[in-house]
């Protein structure tokens, strides 16, 4: 198989559909990786196991982005790369300038995957390539789809968590202006159409899971059951689902903004029914309203209206601000690639280090 990660491709516009040779692998798998050096050679094993497995891809391009991880995930990387497995596999690697989160890793793996096919895949053995392979093979056997999701059978994390996962779903469903598939991840399988769609969304604040709903395409899905976390642990804190989840619905929807404005009207509405009864205590009951403790009350009252409806203009307002400056949503710092097999044999035994040193094998940074 010949040598590389293809170009970045850049909107709807460049599809590419093959490397620069011409032959493009069967199937891409972009592995967004943070922190994840005890899991990279496993993960490498049980993608090897899998490929001997009947109805598994011809060829397989990796694409392992390393999300400015701290550990040894880059080294470990470098050395899988340059031990270069299998003729069947072609491995390259992205290295991001710093931490810029896993939407944006997916993204900056988007746009160098050459495959006819692409796929997204955690590093930490939670989700088997053997089910990536699995929807593979559906897509192949069925030209009729783009898309194939795998749906998690039945949650594993806590009570609490779960419980706000569903809370999010019900929201967002009943918010947004698509539809998300309960459970849907973005370990996912699909036709190049459906990346070239998701590399045309510009935007800053990505959300695959709405980003998938939103350009959607024939979309199969599929059950699966998420193993343990083979080591190291999970990126996420509570407060960090609550930011994306907070986020994934503001991205999509403008009904806090909506929101805003019921409330204003409930208020006015409210204040103008209060504004008569008093009017008619006094004019005609006769009773003097006494004010202090009411006008208290309703200033509070309006206060924190005001003041919430500014903090979701805020909200929007900030998001704006920051799409508007158009900073790339990743940089990346270096790509290292396979040595190139027909060069010489024994570059392809290059130690990892001295492969990541050599600049033929190593490309340009980009940003997006
Ligand atoms: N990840 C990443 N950048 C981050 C956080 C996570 O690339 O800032 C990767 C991580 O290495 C893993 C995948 O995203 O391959 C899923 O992360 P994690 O396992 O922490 O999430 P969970 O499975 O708990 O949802
Ligand atoms: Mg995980």
């Amino acid at each position: 198989m010949p040598d590389g990660c293809g170009t970045a491709n850049r909107g709807l516009a460049a599809s590419v559909s093959g490397r620069p040779d011409g032959e493009a692998p069967a199937l891409s798998l972009i592995v967004p990786c943070h922190n994840e050096a005890a899991n990279m050679r496993p993960f490498a094993e049980r993608v090897m196991e899998c490929l001997s497995v009947e109805g598994a891809p011809e060829t397989l391009e990796l694409i392992f982005v390393d999300d400015g991880s701290q550990d040894d995930t880059l080294a470990q990387v470098t050395e899988l790369i340059a031990e270069a497995p299998s003729d069947r596999i072609q491995m390259c690697a992205i290295e991001l300038s710093r931490n810029f989160d896993k939407e944006a890793a997916m993204l900056a793996g988007l746009e160098r995957a050459t495959g006819a096919l692409i796929g997204f895949i955690d590093a930490d053995l939670q989700q088997d390539p053997q089910t990536s392979f699995e929807m593979y093979a559906y897509l192949q056997s069925h030209p009729e789809m783009d898309c194939v999701a795998a749906v998690q059978e039945e949650r594993r994390e806590g009570r609490m968590v779960t419980w706000l996962k569903k809370r999010f779903y019900r929201t967002f469903n009943a918010v947004g202006d698509v539809e998300l598939p309960a459970h849907a991840s973005d370990f996912r399988v699909f036709r190049r159409n459906v990346a070239d769609a998701l590399m045309a969304m510009p935007e800053y604040f990505r959300f695959s899971k709405g980003l998938f709903a939103w350009v959607g395409f024939r979309t199969h899905t599929i059950p699966y059951q998420p193993a343990e976390r083979h080591a190291g642990e999970t990126s996420w804190s509570l407060r960090g689902l609550f930011g994306y989840a907070f986020s994934g619905i503001v991205s999509f929807t403008t009904w806090p903004l909506r929101l805003v404005l019921y409330l204003g009207i409930i208020a006015s509405v409210a204040s103008l029914a209060y504004l008569i009864v008093v009017l008619f205590e006094y004019l005609i009951v006769g009773i003097n309203v006494p004010g202090y403790p009411t006008l208290v009350c309703l200033i509070l009252l309006f206060f924190g209206i005001v003041m919430l409806a500014m903090g979701v203009f805020g909200e929007y307002l900030g998001r704006i601000y920051i799409e508007g400056k158009r900073r790339p949503i990743y940089i990346a710092r270096q790509v290292i690639t396979q040595p190139a097999k027909a060069a010489s044999p024994a570059k392809a035994t290059t130690p990892s280090a001295e492969a990541a040193n050599e600049g033929a094998r190593i490309e340009d940074a980009s940003a997006r």
